[in-house]
């Protein structure tokens, strides 16, 4: 049986105070959670996590890391800097990333690596945009981005990995993707993984993104491919992310 992970994206939002208020109030909510939860900060307040939540069921980690393991790049952080902060995951390839940032397929496979080369957890996003659903090439386009990751690491790295399937029109939209939308890539994502690993494929998490909310988590986390959720809006209010991951 594989577990649940429920995942909060804060995306670019918090603030140290806010960050204390929200991260209190799920400690305090955590009691009947059978889930894996965790949440993934700016870089900034991944040492406040550190403090707050060492030793707590929540896990963390960052949102982006640099597939350079140090160097010349201004600006940039490595996957060895997310460790020395107690990260456990970090998310490569948000669909947020790959649209404004121009990061392509081959770059997040590099950062999926580099991450697991420090023996971090990646979540890999991958997910069509409305265009590329209406044009029926959902199926093409996820499997281009699993590909890419596959050619690149190989089957057997996502042992280590979580996949998050994020369709671009549902994220931070209200749109949420139909329980049987979301399950059709999910088992296609699956399969995909099956026809080269069994058993990897078996015990892939796969999450699910775009707009889960309290009132339609339980639906979707009930679909038989759909193993957890990675959260932004709702991760930032208390009640709806701990609503999410008592659903999981
Ligand atoms: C996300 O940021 O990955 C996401 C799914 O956002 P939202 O839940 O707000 O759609």
């Amino acid at each position: 049986m594989r577990r649940t992970l429920v995942a909060g994206n804060w995306k670019m939002h918090g603030s140290l105070s806010e960050n204390e208020s929200l991260l209190s109030a799920i400690l305090a909510g955590m009691a009947d959670v059978k889930a894996d939860v965790a949440v993934c900060a700016p870089f900034p307040y991944l040492a406040q996590l550190q403090v707050r939540l060492a030793g707590s069921a929540i896990a963390w980690g960052a949102q982006n890391m640099s597939q350079h393991a140090k160097g010349a790049y201004t600006g940039e952080v490595s996957a060895s800097m997310l460790k020395d902060f107690g990260c456990k995951y970090v998310i490569v390839g948000h669909s947020e990333r790959r649209a404004i940032y121009g990061e392509s397929n081959e770059i997040v496979a590099e950062k999926y690596a580099a991450a697991q080369a420090a023996d971090l957890v990646p979540i890999l996003c991958v997910g069509e945009t409305l265009a590329e659903r209406e044009a029926g090439i959902t199926e093409a386009v996820v499997g281009h981005q699993l590909d890419a990751v596959l050619n690149r690491a190989g089957v057997a790295s996502l042992a280590k990995a979580v996949v998050a399937y994020e369709p671009v029109w549902a994220i931070g939209t209200g749109k949420t993707a139909s329980p049987e939308q979301a399950q059709a890539v999910h088992a296609f994502i699956r399969g995909k993984i099956r026809a080269l690993n069994g058993a990897v494929a078996e015990g892939l998490i796969i999450q699910y993104g775009g707009s889960m909310k309290a009132a339609n988590a339980r639906e979707l986390l009930g679909q038989p491919d759909i193993d957890g959720g990675l959260i932004g809006g709702a991760a930032l209010v208390a009640d709806e992310f701990l609503a999410i991951c008592r659903a999981g």
